[in-house]
């Protein structure tokens, strides 16, 4: 059995266009939607993500307000460049790029964003509403993973979810949402300190590998049939690899996400739907 190609860059093109289609229906009533990001130092990598995100911002009908500073800047310049994108009407999502260059801190800068205006997700308020099961901004990759299940038709009420990785951008958040009151899987999060990690991953119905590790996840972790979503982006000589063996996995795994192509293209996706979410909610 060859597994079902979950094609992360199909669905982010769905979504995509639904986010476009109601960015023009604020345009009909006079309103703008807003993303501003927030850049600090020349990591080539973030400014990668950086300009990916005002590409998509501007093909969805948004107005992207880019902020740059260097990495000399001191923490309170981070943090009132932030406040100043609070303040401004113009601005219905922020993104503040992590990681903060040395010495600064991007988890403090990110408190500082005005919860309304939390395109990631991850300011600690919207981190609490979903620990709460409240509506609002989630994490944009993991929001993405359950965007992709749900557009396949994959069930997760009594599935047993194996979510290996416990970071706050990745694998908590994807935890919650897994277990959360509606869709209902049975969640093991496990991570770096978890035994027989390969005997636990067996037992999964779904499989998420957000790890960072290349090519770990091979035949001995998956149940024949298991859907398995690869969120790892493990640059190697080989070039863009995932975390799981895709050669070996696809031969026995019911649906699997592809590495590029899977989860990446989800993530942009999922920020441009925060946002437009936002603008949305906003009182006018
Ligand atoms: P982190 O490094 O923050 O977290 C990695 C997690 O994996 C930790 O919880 C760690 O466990 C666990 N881990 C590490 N090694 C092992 C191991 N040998 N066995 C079991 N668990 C292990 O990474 P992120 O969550 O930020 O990212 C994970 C991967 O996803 C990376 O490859 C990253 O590039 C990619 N990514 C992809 C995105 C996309 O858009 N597709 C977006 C964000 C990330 P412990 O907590 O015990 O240390």
């Amino acid at each position: 059995m060859t597994a079902q190609i979950l094609s992360g860059k199909e669905v982010a093109t769905a979504v995509r266009a639904e986010v476009a289609a109601r960015v023009a229906a604020l345009a009909e009533e006079g309103r703008s939607v807003g993303l501003a990001t927030v850049l600090v130092g020349e990591d080539p990598a973030s400014q990668v993500y950086v300009r990916s995100k005002h590409r998509a911002a501007g093909d969805a009908g948004m107005v992207s307000i880019d902020r740059q500073l260097p990495a000399t800047v001191r923490q309170g310049d981070v943090e009132a460049v932030v406040a100043e994108l609070n303040a401004d009407p113009l601005v219905d999502g922020i993104i503040v790029q992590l990681p903060l260059p040395e010495g600064l801190d991007g988890e403090a800068a990110v408190v500082k964003v005005d919860p309304a205006k939390d395109a990631d997700g991850l300011h600690p308020f919207s981190l609490g509403r979903l620990v709460l099961g409240r509506p609002g901004p989630v994490p944009a990759t993991p929001g993405g993973i359950m965007r992709i299940l749900d557009y396949y038709g994959i069930g997760t009420a009594g599935k047993t979810a194996v979510v290996v990785g416990r970071s706050f951008l990745v694998g908590r958040p994807l935890g919650l949402l897994l277990a959360q009151k509606g869709t209902d899987a049975t969640v093991v999060q496990a991570h770096s300190r978890t035994p027989d990690l390969a005997g636990v991953c067996r037992e999964a119905d779904i499989l998420v590998a957000a790890v960072g590790r290349p090519k770990m996840f091979d035949e001995r972790f998956v149940k024949p049939g298991a859907t398995v979503i690869d969120v790892g982006i493990n640059h190697t000589d080989d070039g863009l690899v995932g975390d799981v063996d895709f050669d070996t996995v696809v031969e026995i795994a019911g649906a699997i996400t592809p590495v590029p192509g899977g989860v990446g293209p989800m993530t942009i996706a999922s920020l441009l739907a925060n946002t437009v979410a936002l603008a949305e909610a906003k009182d006018t």
